[in-house]
């Protein structure tokens, strides 16, 4: 019995450690693959350039026809802001609150995260320059108007069954 058992001991103790090489072999695969879809996942997250992501989809809708109208005039119309999260927000009224000196002269470039169409994705900002004062001039059959007198990129949608763009405001302060 003892030399039959001792006899069949390495064939065992070998099965459990093949058992165990592949386990590991498993477990590190999983590993390496987590690991690189990690870091796939990475390296295709959206940078610093403004996406649609976040935007109503009217508002989305909007902008893409926006875009390929105004390309057909040779125009390169971009999103320089889209939705923003409220702590984003935050951080704009901060930075703007020390670039400017005061709140008061804050509150007329940007909002608070409460009342802010960026952080409800019903607000976009266009650029260059020349392709903001494009869309000022044809965003109303496209179904976008400018807000503000003192920002020729912000850009909102016009309201349902409205066939003219309302009246500008002077600045974001009234928004307060
Ligand atoms: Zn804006």
């Amino acid at each position: 019995m003892v030399t039959l058992y001792v006899g069949r001991l390495p064939e065992r103790v070998r099965r459990r450690r093949a058992r165990w090489a592949v386990a590991s072999a498993v477990v590190v695969l999983c590993v390496v693959v987590v690991g690189l879809v990690h870091a796939l996942g990475s390296a295709a997250s959206p940078g610093p350039t403004p996406t649609a992501q976040g935007l109503s989809p009217e508002l989305e809708q909007r902008f893409a026809a926006a875009q390929a109208a105004a390309a057909a005039d040779g125009v390169p119309l971009t999103l320089t802001s889209g939705w923003r999260s409220a702590a984003d927000q935050q951080r704009l009224v901060d930075d703007a609150v020390e670039r400017y000196g005061s709140l008061e002269e804050a509150r007329r470039w940007v909002l608070p995260p409460e009342s802010s169409a960026h952080v409800q994705g019903t607000a976009i900002d266009v650029g260059p320059t020349e392709s903001a004062l494009w869309l000022g001039e044809h965003g109303l059959e496209l179904g976008l108007c400018r807000t503000y007198a003192n920002e020729i990129w912000h850009f909102e949608l016009l309201a349902d069954g409205a066939t003219t763009c309302p009246e500008l405001h002077p600045d974001s302060s009234s928004g307060w």
